[in-house]
């Protein structure tokens, strides 16, 4: 369904990503783990078009899309929710999941998207004219993603999005990557937290300094000796 094929992607002359190839099937759970500064980042936003990459190519559902903008990129059926969430915080929780949907026109369709996204996450319901800033790390992350899905993506990219939250929210967050995936969709998900990652995933890729070093089933790569030592601690 999405394929990057030998990306490779700089900030100026320095190399963030060096022939990264990556292959999504559709309704898929596919992770990127990796240390700091490995390149999982830059790879996500050649996805939605943040981040034009040098050379290579992003494929998604038949189409080349890493000439087009972030917006048609969005249109097509992508959605990143940002790593640090990045929520408007001076407008509210409602104000915020509008904001997801300024590109659509399927107002009806959009209607039934928005209830949905009320039943994953409740609390956005019951907050909605709540200021976002006003809500903790957790809620915030839960806005972000919700904001996403009112786009109607069939890719979520999630960047880091159990980043700075408590165990039991990062639970919570992970229950709800796994409804989302239930319901058809498919999802990119980069995090340092290896083990939910391998935990969400089918396919994992591993990432050290802009390569993919390792790849494979998430539950094979988790025995990987080498994973368990770098990557799970253990
Ligand atoms: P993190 O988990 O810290 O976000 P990451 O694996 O997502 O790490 P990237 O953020 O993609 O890694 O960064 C890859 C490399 O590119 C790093 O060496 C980083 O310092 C560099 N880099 C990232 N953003 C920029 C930028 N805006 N300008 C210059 N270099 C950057």
């Amino acid at each position: 369904m999405l394929s990057l094929k030998d990306i490779w992607a700089h900030y100026g002359s320095v190399a963030a990503v060096k022939g990264v190839s990556v292959e999504v099937g559709e309704a898929e759970i596919v992770t990127l783990i990796g240390a700091n500064g490995a390149g999982k980042t830059t790879t996500m936003r050649t996805i939605c078009g943040l981040h034009k990459p040098t050379s290579g190519e992003v494929v998604f559902e038949g189409q080349r899309i890493d000439e087009l903008d972030p917006e048609r990129i969005n249109a097509l059926g992508i959605a990143m929710v940002p790593e640090g969430r990045r929520v408007f915080p001076q407008l509210t929780v409602m104000e915020n999941l509008e904001m997801g949907a300024y590109l659509r026109k399927d107002h009806a369709q959009l209607k039934a998207d928005l209830e949905e996204i009320f039943e994953h996450f409740p609390i956005l319901k019951e907050r909605r004219k709540q200021l976002a800033g006003t809500m903790s790390g957790g809620q915030q992350q839960m806005l972000a993603m919700g904001r996403a899905l009112m786009s109607g993506p069939k890719v979520l990219l999630l960047d880091e999005p159990s980043l700075g939250l408590s165990p039991l929210m990062t639970q919570q967050i992970a229950k709800i990557v796994k409804q989302l995936n239930a319901m058809g969709r498919t999802i990119v998900l980069v995090e340092q937290n290896a083990r939910l990652a391998f935990l969400l995933a089918k396919h994992a890729y591993v990432m050290e300094i802009g390569r993919i070093s390792m790849s494979g089933l998430a539950e094979d790569l988790k025995d990987d000796p080498k994973v368990r030592e770098t990557y799970l601690g253990v």
